[in-house]
């Protein structure tokens, strides 16, 4: 049998070739890099996806590289004060099985490519990108343009899976729906040696500070050495480049960042003085997906940002991808007598409405941390008077169906 071809070696794309190569499946997994990018902010992820990490044989790789992060604390910007809490340890442990850890993206990416290049049924091929593909009688052929060698590849494959992220080419050549679109918000991100700071700013928690037009996110990763501060900001100057761009003190798109914190809370003040360098990144999203012929059409089909792009705002972009993983890899095994078609579009009609209710809930979400005047009051309140009914969300952690 020809092996699945994924195109993207992402967290998606990696968590998609273990979930395969687990079940003996073979696949071949190209990506377009020359090294797997190190690039990203943290990662925070939910039992919904950790609990896959585990049954993946992941847990003690887990436990090395990730956090586990004692409470969500989500306080005013301006005045600094709390205005909600949530029990991230153990009380989500015993609700759905799993834990809640925050960890680096390139440890997340690390521990998925270790486990995957242990499987025999695994091939990984680098600086291979995804050009074009036609069906055949078995299956489909996937152009790849080697950078290497400058000369176009041709693969055979059973199917042909599309995890190359947000700009995905595999979309284009599926959907043709053209970029996905900017929405003015920029998140700048760095990293704090935990050591390096004053004790009243160290943390072993997810703080989330709510501003008007901005918010802020502070987390441990790597074991709590290290603090991930990612800074989100509605901005008229968005940068040019869909990549993490370093920025000088003098471009021009500072200018909103300064705005942004100007109001803000000593503490929060106080954090983003220790930083010397910041990362920008332009925030794109696309409407959420309306039906299952959106994320699999015949012989292909598309996972996590090329399928779903999913704003921050609801930390779940890699977990759903994760769950795409997953889903897709039991739809493919378990439906022995299926066609790949079949198989491709069960794995479709199973994911789009929740992957849709996530990227609403995170669209939602943008409007409220940044919202301002009344709005803002209101939310204020309401996080204050109703707390956890507000910010827990049992629907999302209890996983896919
Ligand atoms: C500021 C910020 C904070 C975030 N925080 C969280 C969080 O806390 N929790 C969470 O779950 N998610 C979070 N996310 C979202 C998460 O990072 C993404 O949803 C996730 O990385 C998507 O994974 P992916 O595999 O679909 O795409 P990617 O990780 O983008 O991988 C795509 C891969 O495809 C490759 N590629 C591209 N084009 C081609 C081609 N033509 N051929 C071959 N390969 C190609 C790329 O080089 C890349 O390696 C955050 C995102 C941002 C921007």
């Amino acid at each position: 049998m020809n092996p699945l071809l994924i195109a993207g070696g992402g967290i998606g794309g990696m968590a998609l070739a273990l979930a395969l190569t687990r079940q003996g499946q073979s696949v071949h997994l190209f990506e377009r890099g020359l090294e797997f990018s190190q690039e990203g902010a943290g990662i925070q992820l939910g039992p919904n996806a950790t609990r896959l990490l585990n049954e993946w044989g992941l847990a003690d790789a887990l436990r090395q590289y990730a956090t586990f992060p004692d409470e969500l604390q989500i306080h005013c910007a301006q005045y600094g004060h709390t205005l909600a809490t949530k029990n991230l340890s153990h009380q989500m442990e015993q609700l759905f099985g799993a834990p809640y850890v925050t960890l680096h993206r390139a440890d997340l990416h690390d521990l998925l490519m270790q486990a995957v290049a242990s499987q025999e049924t695994a091939t990984i091929s680098t600086q291979q990108s995804f050009q074009a593909s036609r069906n055949t009688d078995e299956g489909i052929e996937v152009d790849f343009f080697n950078f290497e060698s400058k000369v176009k590849q041709t693969i055979h494959g059973s199917v042909l899976i599309g995890s190359d992220g947000v700009q995905s080419d595999v979309r284009q050549s599926l959907l043709g729906d053209g970029p996905p679109t900017d929405i003015g918000h920029v998140a700048y991100r760095s990293l704090l040696s935990q050591k390096m700071l004053p004790k009243r700013l160290h943390s072993s928690n997810v703080h989330v500070w709510l501003g008007p037009r901005m918010h802020m996110v502070v987390y441990p990763v790597r074991g709590g050495v290290w603090l991930n501060v990612v800074l989100i900001v509605k901005s008229l100057q968005v940068p040019a480049s869909y990549d993490w761009t370093i920025n000088r003190q003098s471009d021009v798109i500072y200018q909103d960042f300064k705005t942004a914190l100007k109001g803000c809370c000593n503490r929060v003040q106080e954090l983003v003085r220790h930083i010397e360098q910041w990362k920008s990144w332009k925030l794109v999203n696309r409407p959420a997906v309306q039906n299952p012929l959106q994320l699999a059409r015949g012989k292909i089909a598309l996972i996590g940002d090329a399928a779903h792009p999913i704003l921050p705002y609801l930390a779940q972009g890699a977990g759903m991808a994760i769950e795409d993983a997953h889903v897709l890899s039991q739809c493919w095994v378990s439906e022995e007598t299926q066609s790949s078609e079949t198989k491709l579009h069960n794995y479709a009609k199973q994911r789009y409405k929740r992957v849709a209710r996530v990227q609403k809930k995170s669209s939602q979400n943008s409007a409220i941390f940044h919202a301002d005047g009344v709005l803002r009051h209101a939310r204020d309140l309401s996080l204050r008077l109703l707390g956890l009914q507000l910010i827990d969300m049992p629907w999302l952690y209890a996983g896919p169906d």
